[in-house]
């Protein structure tokens, strides 16, 4: 059953929001389902959902935007696109197609690989400008219109545009879930945006430099938001890189947890908490929120290399983050880290299991499990030039990791070092990339399909850069500017 939490207009203007995935996902997507809200409530447009399994669709429609969370998203582009008989490059298009455009964070990050599909890309914040693109899309010829988003903050129009300004907002209204649903993936779960980016800058990480300037929502809208979301639902989400940074976060755990003393029956979700802020408090209001399992981020186990890439966490800290969990009353806790930062030893590996050891035998009796991913050079970060250590010493860190932990009785789960180094190919792809994607898509874009359709098109991955050299994503202006990025980069070398 789904339940919209405002009320919908409708309108001549036939307007589809595509999520390029399962509509499970596509229902546990804020950012997706907040702009069909705008959408859905924007004065003249008929806004119609759609989503890889589920694309039944009975009117001719006049636009179309994806919204693009993953590097891998794109396959789920081109099997919407196909399904509705449209042609992927948009240089095969013509004025009786639809005007088709995507935002999101992978389009934020670096829209090279993908601006051969798309009339246009949204770039940044997009809950502003994307009211004034309605506007424009629904009162204009599509000639017309392309004209007149060429003025509309972070949309960039490949072709035309050489760079293009990232759109950043004031946040003032608290974005939450419109639509409560039993088939999304977080089932009848009202999520709360409570912050955007991160003010940490780790120097691998696109949720904090993508979203810079770090900004908070004000207490009482937070809490507004919370007792709005009460009246439909007891599933509260709070979601932000850093809850705990919030300025409020105390207070807001507060607000929860006298209501939970009071009968009220809340379910509460966090999804990570802040290592070096984890309090009695913080895990008690957890606790009473039905949460028995948590996540910290360490992100590299020994301190030198945590040192190194801006995430200044000591050992000391990571220890009483699990003991406060453990004696607080959370059942275990998932200890998330990466393989593979530049500079890495076998030293730094070994202190993963030192690590798990000493966390073991202090926290007797509690759930721990090291999960580990690879690290992926992103755009726009310090380490954006960085050359991503070869898959197959990756798989023997990986394997080492594996065997030592399971003779400690530690769990340790990893993803897909292969599947990572494809991530790490699109997120720095320029636009040479884009038969690629149509080749990877034709064979099935199954892992075996990348590595075939490379040899088959005889196209060189950018694997590392120099820094002087222009990158794909220096279209995109945003702060900081890449001398600071290099400035960055510089002072953490100095660190080690
Ligand atoms: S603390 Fe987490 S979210 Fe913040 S910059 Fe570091 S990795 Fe990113």
């Amino acid at each position: 059953m789904e339940r919209y939490l405002y009320k919908s207009n409708s309108g001549n203007y036939n307007f589809l929001m595509a999520y390029p995935a399962i509509e499970e996902f596509a229902l546990a997507s804020l950012g997706y389902l907040w702009l069909y809200k705008i959408a859905d409530t924007h004065e003249g447009i008929n806004a119609i959902r759609c989503s890889t399994d589920n694309v039944v669709i009975s009117k001719k429609i006049d636009s179309i935007a994806f919204s693009m969370s993953f590097d891998f998203d794109y396959a789920g582009v081109f099997e919407i696109l196909e399904k509705l008989n449209i042609p992927l490059y948009s240089a095969e298009r013509n004025e009786n197609h639809p005007l088709i455009f995507a935002g999101g964070p992978v389009i934020t990050t670096n829209p090279c690989p993908y601006e051969a599909f798309f009339d246009f890309l949204m770039i940044g914040d997009g809950e502003e400008s994307f009211k004034q693109v309605l506007d424009i899309l629904k009162s204009n010829s599509r000639c017309e219109a392309l004209k007149l988003l060429e003025n509309v903050d972070g949309v960039y129009i490949p072709g035309k545009n050489k760079t293009v300004k990232k759109a950043v907002v004031p946040l003032h209204e608290v974005i939450y879930t419109p639509i409560l649903s039993d088939k999304g993936y977080f089932k009848d779960t009202f999520i709360i945006e409570v912050e955007r980016g991160c003010m940490n800058r780790c120097a691998f990480c696109t949720a904090s430099y993508i979203n810079l300037p770090f900004r908070s929502y004000e207490y009482d809208k937070i809490i507004a938001a919370i007792d709005l979301g009460l009246q439909y639902t007891n599933k509260i989400a709070l979601l932000g890189a850093q809850i705990s940074a919030h300025p409020d976060f105390d207070a807001i755990m507060k607000y929860i947890e006298d209501k939970i003393d009071n009968g009220v029956n809340i379910e509460l979700g966090i999804s990570s908490l802040r290592t070096d802020a984890v309090s009695p408090q913080m895990v008690q209001t957890l606790v009473k929120g039905g949460q028995k399992h948590s996540t910290i981020a360490i992100e590299a186990a020994s301190e030198r290399l945590r040192k190194y890439i801006n995430k200044n966490l000591k050992e000391e800290q990571i220890l009483n983050a699990v003991r406060i969990s453990r004696e607080n009353g959370l059942k275990g806790l998932k200890i998330y880290s990466m393989i593979g930062i530049p500079t890495e030893t076998q030293d730094d590996i070994n202190e993963f299991l030192k690590l798990g050891k000493k966390i073991k035998d202090e926290n007797k009796g509690f759930n721990i499990e090291f999960s580990f991913s690879s690290f992926v050079p992103k755009p726009h970060t310090p380490f954006q030039w960085a050359k991503r250590e070869d898959t197959k010493s990756l798989e023997k860190k990986q394997k080492y990791l594996e065997k030592e932990f399971s003779k400690l009785g530690i769990s340790a789960k990893f993803s897909s070092i292969k599947w990572d180094y494809w991530q790490s190919v699109l997120s720095r792809g320029g636009k040479e990339l884009a038969p690629f994607l149509v080749e990877v898509y034709r064979r099935g874009a199954k892992i075996g399909a990348y590595k075939s359709a490379l040899k088959e098109l005889d196209i060189k991955v950018n694997e590392s850069f120099n820094l002087d050299q222009p990158l794909p994503w220096d279209i995109i202006e945003m702060e900081p500017r890449k001398t600071l990025l290099i400035n960055e980069l510089k002072r953490l070398e100095k660190r080690q």
